[in-house]
């Protein structure tokens, strides 16, 4: 294992370098630093897929050395969430991070982010309202507060995140101009199963009749974009996306909107003439999926 502090990269196939502490962190990140290499962050909470594997990659393209970090955040689970069960394969992350070419993990405890006598929240109010921020008041306050102390403890040039969670994506966005906090923050493209479900951690959660459910998710709000495309009313449209995710088995809908890809507006009823996605939010069985759609006038 390189110790840590120093700059060299450890040979193809390696056992990643894990760091649990701040100060280790920092020493790595500090020699990188003076050497000029441009550093790259993927904050994750584990168990990691594709599309976590997905922002690895990226992150390799565009800077010089990339870290990620595996932290199950306990602030942005609500007493009733899952945190204590949340998937955790931290071995098999690992091995998985080094294939992908990631140079360091960062595995800090709970008591290390949150040590006693922890007060301090950030919260991102009007972005955070509406979507998952209704029916997860909690949950992009515990987002945005482990973020910017990830951001703070890493200091990376850059950091990547999924659009699959594109209210959070948005919300980082904010934060990091509000707060002066200097990182590019990069949007990378949602990775779906071969039927177009959105990769997920808690998808592990489907039985098998839900998992093909699922799969229908993707194919109604990519049918609401569409439409909504060619010209259709935004209501209209929602309408019948509502009633297709009913007949295939959702037994319920949390929210399907059409919103602002910029700033998260709530658009519609009728005709949409700027960037805009689809939103969609639903719960089968236990699991809540959420997944989203751009409105593409070219495709
Ligand atoms: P999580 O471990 O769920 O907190 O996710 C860590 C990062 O991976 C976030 O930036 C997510 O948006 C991103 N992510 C999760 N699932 C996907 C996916 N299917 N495609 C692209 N990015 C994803």
């Amino acid at each position: 294992m390189t110790p840590v502090g120093t700059d060299s990269r450890p040979p193809a196939g390696s056992p990643i370098k894990a760091v649990h502490t701040v100060q280790a962190l920092r020493a790595q990140v500090d020699a990188w630093r003076s050497k000029g290499l441009k550093i790259s962050f993927v904050p994750t909470m584990g168990a990691l897929h594709a599309g976590h594997l997905s922002l690895v990659r990226k992150s390799t393209t565009i800077a010089d050395r990339t870290i990620a970090s595996i932290f199950i955040n306990p602030r942005q689970f609500s007493p009733t969430e899952d945190l204590e069960t949340y998937p955790r394969n931290e071995e098999h992350d690992l091995k998985q991070l080094a294939a992908q070419g990631c140079d360091l993990v960062y595995v800090p405890s709970r008591d290390a982010m949150y040590p006693k006598g922890y007060q301090t929240s950030i919260v991102v109010p009007e972005l955070s309202q509406g979507l998952c921020g209704t029916s997860r008041p909690h949950f992009f306050g515990g987002v945005a507060t482990v973020v910017c102390k990830l951001l703070n403890q890493c200091r990376p040039d850059l950091a990547v995140f999924g659009e699959k969670d594109y209210q959070q994506l948005l919300i980082i966005k904010r934060m990091v101009t509000d707060l002066d906090i200097d990182v590019k923050i990069i949007g990378s493209a949602i990775v779906r199963e071969k039927d177009g479900l959105a990769m997920s951690s808690r998808n592990a959660y489907l039985s098998s009749q839900d998992r093909a459910t699922a799969g229908h998710l993707n194919r109604v709000i990519a049918e609401v974009a569409r439409t909504i495309a060619s010209g259709a009313r935004a209501d209209e449209a929602l309408c019948r996306g509502r009633a297709a995710l009913l007949s295939t088995g959702f037994p319920s809908i949390d929210y399907i909107e059409v919103r602002s890809a910029d700033d998260l507006t709530l658009l519609g009823p009728g005709v949409i003439d700027q960037p805009a996605r689809v939103f969609v939010a639903t719960v089968i069985g236990k699991t809540r999926l959420i997944d989203n759609w751009p409105i593409d006038k070219n495709q």
